[in-house]
């Protein structure tokens, strides 16, 4: 797009005329925008991810608020992550759905399947697409409405001191590496930042909702995210240790 600024008929004569216009453009205080090539996307990188628990973000995640959440019953509470699968329409991947519906912002005109979602109030803390970029939805101390009728360990109503990450996926369509990576770090960043959580205290949305909820579904393996989740925490041990630079 860039070699069309000048068309092939300009002659050279006119081409350094125009030049040296611009130039002096330039020295009469003008702005001259240069303009960098846009990034080759399969070359941008993900932004590095950090935890702030005092105002409960993910640094390095798009931040966008959805109404739908409220207080914790005890904001110090935080001892469970619940791992869960999404798709809207279901199977379609990357298209801005999941957005609108933890935005309030759906149209349960646009596809058969949202006629049903109409007036579902629902979001999560957070959501890994795909590729990669990570979306949060909900500060950390604030109840995500991702559970509902839910048990954990006998314990009832696990929004109330849950943390809640979907993953952009399917019951039975392999989850992305990118997801499992992205994944393991940020679970590993809550662990340190949160003490109720533990490596333990991880569940799919089928575990603590048996027989009302599937996802993340059997694509999900769990042995390779724990196993990923390890190399995470040993890695950030190692760290804060000081025997491996950051
Ligand atoms: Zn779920």
């Amino acid at each position: 797009m860039h070699n069309n600024h000048f068309p092939h008929r300009v002659k050279p004569a006119k081409l350094s005329l125009i030049v040296m216009s611009l130039a002096l453009a330039a020295c009469a205080g003008r702005p001259v925008l240069v303009q960098p090539e846009p990034p080759l996307s399969f070359a941008t990188p993900l932004p590095p991810l950090s935890v702030n628990p005092e105002l409960g973000l993910l640094l390095g995640a798009e931040q966008r608020r959805s109404p739908h959440f409220d207080e914790r019953s005890d904001p110090a509470d935080i001892s469970l992550l619940v791992v869960h699968g999404i798709s809207l329409p279901p199977g379609q991947f990357g298209g801005p759905h999941i957005d609108e519906l933890f935005l309030g912002t759906l149209d349960g005109n646009a596809h058969p399947y949202f006629d049903a979602l109409r007036g579902l109030r629902v979001s999560s803390h957070l959501l890994i697409h795909r590729d990669g970029r990570v979306v949060q939805y909900v500060p950390f101390d604030k109840r995500a409405w991702h559970a509902g009728q839910s048990s954990f360990a006998g314990r009832e109503r696990c929004n109330d001191y849950s943390i809640g990450i979907e993953l952009e996926g399917t019951d039975d369509t392999p989850y992305e590496a990118v997801q499992y990576q992205r994944l393991a770090r940020i679970v590993a960043l809550l662990i340190q930042s949160y003490p109720g959580l533990t490596p333990e205290r991880i569940a799919g949305h089928s575990e603590i909702a048996p027989g009302r909820k599937t996802d993340p579904g059997l694509a999900f393996e769990w042995g390779r995210f724990r196993t990923d989740l390890a190399a995470a925490l040993a890695t950030d041990q190692s760290i804060a240790a000081g025997r491996v630079p950051p």
